[in-house]
């Protein structure tokens, strides 16, 4: 195995041995090549780089007690890259075709994948890009489905501790019948100046509200939002907001423990009334939340009151991670081990 510093790795960039790729071309899907290079020789009037023709997805691979190296619904992950390239119009990766990719890019990069109890995880990076040249507004003709590994430490470094947020109210992630519900790059692109100035005031992440009213939320970041009240679980039903794979399976996991749940518009008049509130998303499964500032209405709003994320939230945490590592029985069938 690799030798690394696998609790203090950032979520970053490290260089692992080898990537995949595939290419669409002449209306056909070619073979999936094993690349040793962290480039990609691209036309320079490739729509990917003028029109934003390009989606992505992120999900993990986790070394189990047992040593196996485990999937999270990697299905869900293929169906959701579809579903992004209907919606920005893109050929789509078949499923059979996003697995094998998947699972070699792991399997080429098995050194590293980190060791259990280290909270590391491989992060893999599917990506799918318009390659072909057009200089008039239209989808490519030529398609390229690339997929990198790169090993992730644990996101909370000092355990699972509450995070503070702050309300963005003059810029917008996605319009309500835009490019929200895709997992594209242009969203991310659209999210940065409110990322930089939640960053400038000192809070970890924009929560941004929807784009009409500015009366619900939306959504935390890169990661769905989710509150907890009379033992509910409610998040936020929206036109514009991508659907978490977590949030999907904390939906399914609340439903085990009893609670009910809710999707539906959430006001931000309703935030002084959760008993807990978190953002859920791959990197950090659940980031409880201990403030919300609303700078520009003024208004501060406080959960964790004792420093500590709430009981519903730690176990919804807990479950959900310890079937990721295999620690958990796995009832729903979401864990696939690489073989
Ligand atoms: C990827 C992403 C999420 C989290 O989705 P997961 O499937 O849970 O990782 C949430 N919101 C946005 C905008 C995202 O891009």
């Amino acid at each position: 195995m690799q030798n690394l510093d696998w609790k203090n790795l950032p979520f970053g960039y490290v260089k692992t041995d080898y990537n995949v790729r595939c290419t669409f071309k002449d209306g056909k899907w070619g073979n999936l090549e094993v690349s040793e290079s962290e480039h990609i020789n691209i036309h320079m009037a490739a729509t990917a780089l003028h029109y934003g023709q390009e989606a992505f997805e992120g999900m993990k691979a986790y070394r189990g007690k047992d040593g196996k190296i485990r999937l999270f619904r990697w299905d869900e992950n293929a169906k959701r890259m579809q579903h992004s390239a209907e919606g920005i119009l893109m050929e789509k990766v078949p499923m059979d075709l996003f697995h094998e990719a998947v699972v070699k890019a792991v399997k080429l990069n098995e050194r590293f994948v980190p060791p259990y109890g280290t909270g590391a995880s491989l992060y893999v990076r599917p990506l799918l890009f318009g390659s072909g040249a057009e200089v008039g507004v239209r989808p490519a003709k030529e398609y390229m489905f690339v997929v990198f590994v790169t090993p992730v430490g644990p996101y909370f470094k000092e355990g699972f501790n509450p995070v503070k947020i702050a309300i963005v109210r003059d810029s917008d992630r996605a319009a309500p019948l835009g490019t929200g519900t895709f997992k594209v790059g242009g969203n991310y692109a659209a999210s940065l100046r409110g990322v930089a100035k939640a960053h400038d005031a000192g809070y970890g992440s924009p929560l941004y509200l929807d784009t009409k009213e500015k009366l619900y939320i939306d959504e935390i970041g890169a990661a769905n939002f989710f509150a907890i009240k009379d033992n509910t679980y409610i998040t936020p039903k929206s036109s514009s907001i991508l659907v978490s794979i977590t949030n999907k399976s904390l939906i399914q996991l609340a439903e085990d423990l009893g609670l009910k749940v809710e999707r539906r518009p959430v006001a931000v008049d309703e935030l002084d009334t959760f008993e807990e509130v978190g953002a859920c998303g791959t990197a950090a499964v659940i980031s409880p939340i201990g403030e919300i500032n609303d700078i520009d209405a003024g208004k501060v709003y406080k959960y964790c009151k004792n420093g500590k994320p709430g009981p519903v939230s730690t176990k919804l945490y807990e479950t959900l991670v310890g079937i990721q590592y295999g620690e958990l029985e796995d009832k729903h069938n979401w864990v696939t081990i690489v073989e």
